[in-house]
């Protein structure tokens, strides 16, 4: 464990209010916020936020929001998708503006983040919304001067809900380290050449570095997305110990 994470875990983690500075449109279901919040004590690469919200007859509703931007970053964005009859992630979306302000507590999480202390290729997969922390890792990775070997490999419904699509592209057009494998669910464009459907055994197989190299492997998505690909990547041999995951909700998509 690092100095930072150290410090972060052993914390007492206090709610404080944070100012939308930003509202940036990723996608026709997903928003980024960028926020403002005194006194932030710093993040890794693939932490969370707790988010706070009380009504005026004090119910409160709470959820947790993975932290989109790299530790380097002046304010801190959270990706939100929208689920339907949602009741944060509505509000998140269709109530909140720049200049308003919600409760929020963090950064949360110690096991879930990548450093690149340790220089080992990067193996990142994700499931819709699933990208969030896994952006952070690579926005973290695009900032840094030793880059480890990496890929994304993401899983959408369609091009169109591809969140940070033209960032990851322009990421991966500079630097040849990266390589990104799209698999689109739902439909596909006609000049489609990228993968259709889900992610499948031979597709991993075929872009996560093998399990010789001991790739630092991170997952991300919804619970079933999640249940799925480990699986395949333990039926794959990869140790189960060298997968990290995290579950973002009870559905597949
Ligand atoms: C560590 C962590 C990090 C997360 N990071 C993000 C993030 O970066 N971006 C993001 O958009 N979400 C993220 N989530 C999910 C988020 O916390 C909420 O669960 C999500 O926004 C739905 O909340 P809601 O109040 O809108 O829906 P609710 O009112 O809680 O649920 C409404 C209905 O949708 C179902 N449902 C709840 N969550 C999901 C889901 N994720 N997918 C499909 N169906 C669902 C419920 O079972 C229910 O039927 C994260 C969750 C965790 C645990």
């Amino acid at each position: 464990m690092t100095a930072t994470e150290t410090s972060a875990s052993s914390r007492r983690i206090e709610w404080q209010l944070a100012e939308v500075r930003d509202v940036v449109i990723e996608t026709p279901r997903v928003k980024s916020l960028l926020l403002r919040t005194a006194g932030w004590p710093g993040h890794l690469a693939g932490q969370h936020v707790d988010i706070r919200l009380t009504a005026g007859d004090g119910y409160q509703a709470q959820r947790s929001y993975s932290i989109a931007s790299p530790p380097e970053d002046e304010l801190l964005a959270l990706t939100v998708e929208r689920v339907k009859d949602g009741e944060v992630s509505q509000y998140l979306l269709d109530e909140l503006h720049a200049g308003d302000q919600l409760e929020l507590r963090g950064p949360i999480g110690g096991y879930f983040v990548w450093t690149g202390a340790t220089g080992s290729p990067l193996c990142l997969i994700a499931g819709g919304a699933g990208v969030t922390p896994l952006m952070a890792m690579l926005r973290h990775r695009d900032r840094s001067t030793s880059r480890a070997p990496a890929v994304l490999m993401y899983s959408a419904r369609s091009l169109e809900d591809v969140i940070y699509r033209d960032e990851i592209d322009a990421m991966a057009r500079r630097d040849n380290s990266l390589r990104i494998v799209h698999a689109l669910t739902r439909e596909q464009p006609k000049d489609w050449i990228g993968h259709r459907g889900r992610l499948d055994k031979c597709l991993l197989a075929a872009n996560c570095f093998p399990p010789a190299q001991d790739p630092a492997i991170y997952v991300c998505g919804p619970t079933t997305f999640v249940e799925s690909v480990s699986g395949l990547l333990v039926e794959l041999g990869f140790d189960p110990f060298s997968i990290k995951t995290e579950r973002f909700g009870p559905s597949g998509g």
